[in-house]
């Protein structure tokens, strides 16, 4: 099958090589059996409805972010519609910062978002930097642990009610404080997690292509076969070691 992935701003929001996580689901799908096109949605883009069965969008500084806030805002509706017919989204860092209502900068200006996750974010006077290990229960009943890189000024309050991505075992999350990292809404999954996320952690990336074919079938579900994925599991186990030695969430 053809998975269609629309990459919002590449140009604007790739912090820390956040495109890696394309190769990524580009590789895993080629495994598969699958293809994977991907299109960029550029400042001025039309996000056509019904054009993208994943859609994606990277981190980036808050200059950068300030760049495409509005134009990102003005395609609230098509992402939250897209949302709603079920296409998978994963949004890293400043992309899931302005997916939520919007960004208020260290200098006091407020970014508008597109508001699809249930959160706010504003800038603290610290950075929240380092190694994050996450026990992640998406599905009910199957924990999975995820490990990352986290680096943020924003601290990203979750609504009463909202499901984050995951619990913090060890690292900062969402706010430093609520033990709150990320948040799901439907098949989009918003994080913090830079590294790129999903080398070392193939569940995910399995996880958003099944939920994108099942998008490209029509509804129908669709599973993927297991791979090795024996460098995969080391790249966790060492991720997951360094997030461990911080010692506890902080
Ligand atoms: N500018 C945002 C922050 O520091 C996002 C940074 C990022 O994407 N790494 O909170």
């Amino acid at each position: 099958m053809r998975i269609r992935v629309g990459h919002l701003y590449p140009a604007y929001l790739n912090i820390y090589a956040d495109r890696g996580n394309i190769a990524v689901f580009d590789r895993r799908a080629a495994l598969r059996g699958h293809e994977l096109v991907v299109v960029s949605i550029d400042l001025g883009d039309e996000l056509e409805p019904g054009a993208h069965d994943l859609l994606y969008v990277g981190g980036g500084q808050d200059r950068e972010q300030a760049l495409i806030a509005p134009d990102l805002a003005g395609k609230a509706h098509a992402v939250r519609a897209a949302v709603d017919d079920g296409v998978a989204v994963l949004a890293v860092c400043g992309g899931y910062q302005l997916l939520g209502r919007g960004y208020r900068g260290r200098d006091g200006s407020f970014m508008p978002g597109a508001g699809l996750f249930p959160h706010e974010t504003v800038a603290g006077e610290t950075r929240m930097i380092g190694d994050v290990l996450l026990r992640c229960e998406l599905d009910p009943g199957v924990r999975r642990p995820l490990a990352g890189f986290e680096n943020h000024a924003g601290r990203t309050l979750l609504d009463p009610g909202a499901h984050p991505l995951g619990r913090v075992v060890h690292g900062f999350g969402n706010d430093g404080s609520s033990g709150f990292e990320g948040c799901v809404v439907g098949n989009a999954l918003g994080t913090y997690l830079h590294g790129p996320l999903l080398p070392r952690n193939p569940w995910l990336a399995d996880w958003l292509l099944e939920r994108a074919l099942a998008h490209a079938a029509g509804g129908r579900a669709v599973r993927l076969d297991p791979l090795p994925d024996e460098l995969e599991a080391e790249a966790f186990r060492i991720a997951a070691g360094r997030a461990r030695a911080r010692g506890g969430r902080r």
